[in-house]
């Protein structure tokens, strides 16, 4: 943590300034890699577009933005007036560091320029009027994360995790840290929580029941249960998100049913 987090942390010194344009900010995070957070951000994020809400996203993985690869769009965007404007796709609007250097730049951030870095995505990009603002965090506790935690009016945050034993050590140090710096927590997300066979058959592939222990334990809301289905890594893979592509889905449904419940939790 760097000397300047860590003495607004000690001193609770939090200026939070909200993003110009936007009503409400939605953080997604994750204490640990590999989840399932990004994949869950952008299908939320489609999903609020669903039930009619304008939507804006920020890929703020700054150590690995996998947006330009999920919505397949590689543009660099274009600026106006020294401001980045967002790059659209599905009528949502995007940003992320993943736009703005090569594929192959390995993203090795100190401290500060962490904090610049969130700077110019939430600080200098044209975002408009928007009624929600998904935002797709890196994983775990670091600079990042406080960064957002105390210095942008975020209203609040879903952590996702895996049932998984090893990550649910780490989404409760996500919890407190959430806590002291005074985030709203509306939920948990459960990603990959069983996988179907064809046959109907139901494999606990990364254990049963871990996140729910956990929602109670820090009296949190189990959001959703999202089993591991091929269509979601597909739609990954190809960049077109599920609740985009197929709105029917059993997937899509469950992501439209969560948009809901976060949206009610805002009103
Ligand atoms: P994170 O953002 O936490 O690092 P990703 O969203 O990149 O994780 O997901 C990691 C991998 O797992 C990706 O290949 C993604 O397509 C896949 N994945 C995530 N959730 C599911 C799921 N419920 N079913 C199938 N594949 C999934």
């Amino acid at each position: 943590m760097s000397d300047e987090l860590r003495k607004k942390q000690k001193n609770k010194i939090f200026l939070k300034k909200p993003i110009d344009g936007i009503q409400k900010t939605l953080m997604v995070s994750s204490a640990k890699g590999g989840v399932g957070k990004s994949t869950v951000a952008i299908n939320l994020a489609c999903a609020f577009k669903k039930i009619g809400l304008t939507v804006g996203y920020l890929d703020a993985d700054i150590y690995g933005p996998s947006l330009p690869k999920l919505i397949n769009n590689k543009k660099k965007p274009e600026t106006k007036n020294g401001k980045l404007i967002p790059v659209e796709e599905f009528g949502i609007k995007f940003m992320s560091m993943g736009f703005l250097v090569n594929d192959s730049t390995p993203m090795i951030w100190r401290g500060p320029m962490v904090i610049s870095a969130i700077k110019t995505l939430t600080e200098k990009v044209l975002w408009g009027d928007l009624d929600i603002m998904v935002i797709d965090m890196p994983p775990g506790t670091g600079d990042a994360q406080l960064t957002f935690a105390q210095d942008i009016k975020i209203d609040g945050a879903v952590i996702v995790s895996t049932p998984q034993d090893l990550a649910l050590v780490d989404v409760e140090r996500g919890i407190e840290m959430f806590e002291k710096t005074e985030l709203r927590i509306l939920g948990l997300i459960e990603n990959m929580s069983f996988l179907k066979t064809e046959d109907g058959k139901i494999i606990d592939l990364f254990g049963k029941g871990g996140v729910e222990k956990i929602s109670k334990k820090y009296q949190k809301e189990l959001l959703a249960q999202i089993p591991i289905h091929k269509d979601l890594r597909v739609s990954a893979d190809v960049g077109k998100p599920i609740v985009i592509e197929k709105n029917e889905h059993e997937i899509s449904k469950i992501f439209i049913e969560m948009a809901k419940k976060i949206k009610l939790s805002f009103d």
